[in-house]
């Protein structure tokens, strides 16, 4: 039996792989370099989920406003300065309300609309997630932290490459009154994926 499998030995890690075509494009002139760390920048400083906090809490305080997103998701958004990459043609507002419950997921991947509500977490690109939580939601949304009432309808909504969601919580009835830039502070990330209530 030989001590290794010839392909295996052959194969470097990850990043020195990343590394070698990152190289190898930068030699041809492709700037892969560059576009790398415009790409981490937009990650880190951009693409945050604080962009939807700030469409969720302009919705709880201007109903015009909210008519506007539940119609479409995407001008509204425009509306706060905020874009999408051209190949989210579509993002669809899910309003949750005492009885409804949106909850969103991949089931094939991992997309979300990352410029409204940031970058998926590690959970949602995960299998478990991903697989668990069209088929038995409640008892995922539990084992998350989230306990719902048995009447609550839970609605799961699986994200294509072209239709984007993002969940519209409902506002805490303590916070009626507060000022918009207050409101901002108290929308999670969890909360427009659907897998937290504020
Ligand atoms: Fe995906």
């Amino acid at each position: 039996m030989p001590d290794q499998d010839p392909v295996i030995r052959r194969t470097t890690s990850m990043e020195q792989r990343v590394d070698a075509i990152q190289a190898a494009l930068d030699e041809r002139g492709m700037k892969a370099t560059e576009a790398v760390e415009e790409l981490n920048h937009l990650a880190t400083e951009q693409w945050v989920p604080q962009n939807g906090a700030r469409v969720v809490a302009r919705a709880w305080v201007d109903a015009a406003f909210r008519e506007r997103l539940l119609a479409n998701g995407r001008a509204a958004v425009e509306e706060l300065g905020l874009f999408m990459p051209k190949h989210h043609r579509h993002l669809v507002v899910l309003e949750n309300t005492p009885t409804v419950q949106n909850v969103i997921c991949c089931t094939l991947c991992s997309c979300t609309a990352f410029t409204i509500i940031g970058l998926p977490p590690d959970w949602y690109k995960d299998f478990e997630y991903r697989s668990r939580v069209v088929r038995e939601s409640r008892t995922v949304l539990r084992e998350m932290g989230l306990e719902l009432a048995p009447e609550v309808e839970i609605r799961v909504w699986d994200t294509t490459a072209d239709t984007r969601y993002m969940v519209l919580p409902m506002q805490p009835p303590e916070t009626m009154g507060w000022p918009e830039e207050k409101l901002v502070g108290i929308v999670t990330r969890d909360a427009m994926i659907g897998v937290a209530r504020l």
